[in-house]
């Protein structure tokens, strides 16, 4: 156990109170009950998305989103090498390409200079993937799918309630997806959110969402027979589930605030190392408006990073680094390509270090661990 773990799952408080009523007063545990209607209701409200649909992890909303953009094997998806494996099988188990484009070293984002190179024939999407919540730079990558007729899906598991321009991550391009796996900031344990743009689309969502059937317009009454009429699959999640998520999102401006005061207190405090040279930290360009999902410096190199953590670990604070970049890997490998140089994927993700970040996370913790590395860079 570590005194101060990475992360620990988010918890409002009336939780148990949400699984309470849905288990003694709504009599309702399966899918798309009172609680998955109030989540989709609040998201709606908040983030102005006209079709938001809850899904049973990140991972299945991504599916669904690349069954939703029509991608028949061979076609391309220009996406990030550096991001989660879910962004690139979402794809590959329809068939698709993933094509590896570099990052830019500032934001760990798609550099969105490098995209329109990788275009071929076979494009069909682009995947921005937000990273950390801090917005991919979006006006570009929405000119560019223009020009070229491409869809744009963002992964956006890592953003929610974060924005660019002003607009929620998730509902820029034509599709977007939420995770609210225990890591991410809102969670309901396993699940997630695809979100959509276009009503008709919408529509073909939730058939794909409940087994290929039309059932979602038949309790709207708007049809009189209930039936099998596509392909699908069942990513609605239970609504213990969504009772959970639920009593969060009651919280989510409290939540919010309270990990970006963590957050900018990290910032504070490291800015005299990053100052000195010792480290780097996160830049957040002006046009985002980012949710404190993650915090990580950048060490000199990845000798010096297995170091600091191994001071950590001692100090039982535990911190951690992720993605081995996604072309590099086996799956990687054998399903998708890198286009154009890998300037800057391999080595940034090399030097990333991600301190703990969670809601429950106190000022007193953020103090204790920026001391370690403090004092770790004065030793080395
Ligand atoms: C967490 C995450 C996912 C997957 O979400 P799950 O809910 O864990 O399936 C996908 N993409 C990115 C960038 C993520 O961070």
């Amino acid at each position: 156990m570590y005194r101060i773990p990475f992360n620990v799952p988010p918890y409002a408080g009336n939780e148990m109170e949400n699984l309470r009523i849905a288990c003694e007063i709504n009599h309702k545990i399966s899918g798309d009950g009172p609680f998955t209607k109030k989540c989709r209701a609040w998201f709606e409200e908040k983030t102005g998305t006209p079709e938001f649909l809850l899904t049973t992890s990140g991972t299945d909303a991504l599916e669904l989103a690349a069954m939703l953009t029509g991608v028949k094997p061979g076609d391309e998806v220009i996406m990030p090498s550096y991001t989660f494996c879910s962004t690139a099988n979402a794809f590959v188990l329809r068939g698709a390409v993933p094509v590896f484009v570099d990052i830019r070293p500032d934001t760990m984002n798609i550099d969105e200079k490098k995209i329109e190179d990788a275009i071929t024939e076979k494009t069909r999407v682009i995947v921005p993937v937000h990273y950390a919540g801090v917005a991919c730079e979006m006006d570009t990558i929405l000119d560019i799918a223009k020009r070229h007729h491409l869809m744009v899906v963002e992964d956006a598991a890592q953003g929610v309630m974060a924005r660019y321009k002003g607009q929620y991550l998730g509902t820029i391009g034509d599709i977007g997806c939420y995770s609210f796996h225990e890591t991410k900031n809102y969670s309901m344990g396993e699940g997630g959110a695809t979100l959509i743009k276009d009503h008709a689309l919408g529509e073909e969502a939730e058939i794909l969402r409940e087994k290929g059937t039309n059932r979602a317009q038949f309790f709207r009454g708007q049809i009189d027979k209930y039936t099998w009429v596509n392909y699908g699959s069942s990513f609605l999640p239970g609504e213990l589930n969504a009772a959970y998520l639920y009593a969060q999102l009651e919280k989510a401006d409290l939540i919010n605030e309270t990990r970006l005061a963590r957050w900018n207190r990290y910032y504070e405090e490291l800015t005299p190392l990053a100052e000195e040279g010792r480290i780097e930290l996160a830049y957040i360009p002006k046009e985002c408006q980012h949710n404190a999902h993650m915090f990580y410096i950048k060490t000199k190199d990845l000798e010096e990073r297995q170091r600091l953590i191994a001071y950590l670990k001692e100090k039982e604070i535990l911190a951690v680094f992720h993605y081995i970049p996604l072309h590099s890997s086996p799956a990687g490998m054998r399903f998708g390509r890198f286009h154009g140089e890998d300037v800057y994927t391999t080595k940034e993700s090399e030097r990333l270090l991600r301190l703990p970040m969670y809601y429950s996370l106190t000022e007193d913790n953020v103090d204790e661990v920026c001391e370690r590395i403090k004092e770790f860079y004065k030793a080395n």
